[in-house]
């Protein structure tokens, strides 16, 4: 009998476990390790660092959904990942042995890579919910005595659209303060243009996102490199389409987030032939380690490509959907090689994405992700903001319940023709 270790359980982990969980052969085990016992629905970030949401309203106790369905669970960080003795390695000293081992480990923040970044620096974070909450508090102090805001997305960054959103979430949040008038907004980010969002632009998203700066009052910079942040001021290099420098700015601000580059986690970082130099894990069609064949990996931590060159480096994003179809592809994989077949199931990367702005959004499909695409489709409206609620509240029910993908949300995806699985041979 095997046992199958998902190691992470954010959103990817979480539903890994859930759909391993239903491939499983009587008497195989399944065990989730990860660093927290609670998960956090980090699409709800924004709206925590605005203080629209608690922390509260966007954990699950993970201890219990897991009993639940019948999974071991250990919440403690590993510390090595040992493939050639299939095992990981955790901070307090065990060891867990596997048959699988599924890392589902997200990205470690790099905001030690330029200097006065992140939380610990001169700006805030969304990425995690205890950024979050401390982007909140400081957000509560700068309304006391607001100032320029900056936001955005620097060099080597994936994660666009949280930037566009925490941007817009602030404007509706100033409005509705009576304070706008009181603070000048840039977005400053690496992307080439307004809207590229790693990914080449998804329908008019440079159009919608570009107009929708506009009507907000909020000036950008694109192609953007910043170069260090001290307090009360970002300097940021702006280069031409060539890659030259076209400007230095040094722009005062009183609030800023910024989302930072993503890198593998440590315990990763350097593991020959199962991570990249920046410590994602590589990955073949079937989301499978093409060195250790009992290793898949699904998530943010993955290896992608970028999309084609850019003067400033941007990554592709992974989105919550396309990780969805990395689970599955994965699930479905590992169940048929527990029964000696092989693994043939690819996910399709579908990126489909709701982005909200506080009392509107815009929404984008992308199929496939990498143009020309079959699908490059994307809207805006006060719609997306109440869709993206109810989706927030479906997605934490389903997760409290022990569920991925209920026989409804398969049929609806499949009535709209937005598939998880690229081939089933
Ligand atoms: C602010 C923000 C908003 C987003 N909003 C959206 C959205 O609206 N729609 C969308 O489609 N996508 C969105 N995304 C993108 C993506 O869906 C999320 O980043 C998602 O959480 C990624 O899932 P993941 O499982 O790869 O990583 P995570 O959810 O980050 O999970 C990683 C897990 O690994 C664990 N871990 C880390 N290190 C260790 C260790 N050493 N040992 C054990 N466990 C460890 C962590 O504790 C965590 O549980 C957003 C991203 C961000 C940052």
């Amino acid at each position: 009998m095997a046992h199958i270790v998902v190691l992470g359980a954010g959103l990817g982990g979480v539903i890994m476990a859930y759909e391993m969980r239903d491939q499983l052969r009587k008497g195989d085990k399944l065990t989730v390790i990860t660093k927290e016992e609670k998960y956090h629905f980090v699409p709800s970030n924004p709206w925590v660092a605005v203080n629209w949401r608690t922390r509260e309203e966007v954990e699950i106790d993970l201890t219990r959904t897991f009993a639940k369905r019948k999974i071991n669970f250990i919440p403690v960080a590993a510390k090595g990942v040992h493939p050639t003795e299939n095992c990981v390695e955790l901070e307090n000293g065990q060891r867990v042995d596997y048959d699988f081992l599924i890392i589902c480990t997200g990205p470690e923040l790099a905001f030690d890579e330029i200097e006065g970044l992140g939380p610990n620096g001169y700006t805030q974070s969304i990425c995690h919910v205890d950024h979050a909450q401390k982007a909140s508090a400081a957000f509560k102090k700068f309304c006391e005595n607001p100032g320029p805001i900056i936001t955005g997305a620097v060099q080597g960054a994936s994660c666009f659209g949280p930037a566009y959103e925490y941007t817009f979430i602030l404007d509706t949040e100033l409005r509705r303060k009576r304070i706008r008038d009181r603070v000048p907004m840039t977005f400053v980010t690496s992307e080439p243009y307004i809207g590229h969002l790693g990914l080449n632009g998804v329908g008019n998203t440079k159009g919608i996102l570009e107009g929708e700066m506009r009507d907000h009052h909020i000036k950008w910079i694109t192609n953007a490199r910043v170069k260090k942040v001290e307090p009360g001021k970002m300097v940021v290099e702006e280069l031409t389409d060539e890659g030259e420098l076209r400007k230095v700015h040094e722009l005062p601000f009183a609030y800023s987030m910024m989302l930072p580059a993503f890198r593998g986690i440590e315990p990763l970082r350097g593991v020959e032939g199962l991570v990249n130099p920046r410590g994602f894990v590589l990955i073949d069609k079937t989301q499978r380690n093409p060195t250790f064949r009992n290793i898949f990996s699904v998530g943010v931590c993955v290896a992608i490509p970028p999309i084609g060159p850019t003067p400033v480096p941007c990554g592709v994003p992974k989105t919550g959907f396309m990780i969805e179809s990395m689970v599955t592809a994965t699930a479905l994989n590992i169940g048929e090689l527990l029964r000696g077949k092989g693994a043939q199931h690819e996910a399709t990367w579908n990126a489909v994405c709701l982005a909200d702005f506080g009392d509107s959004g815009v929404v984008f499909v992308a199929q496939p992700q990498i143009p020309p695409r079959n699908v490059n489709w994307s809207a805006s409206g006060r719609w997306v903001h109440r869709a993206k609620i109810a989706f927030e509240t479906y997605f934490l029910r389903k997760m409290r319940r022990g569920e991925s993908e209920p026989f409804y949300e398969k049929a609806a995806l499949q009535a709209l023709g937005i598939g998880k699985l690229k081939r089933v041979t």
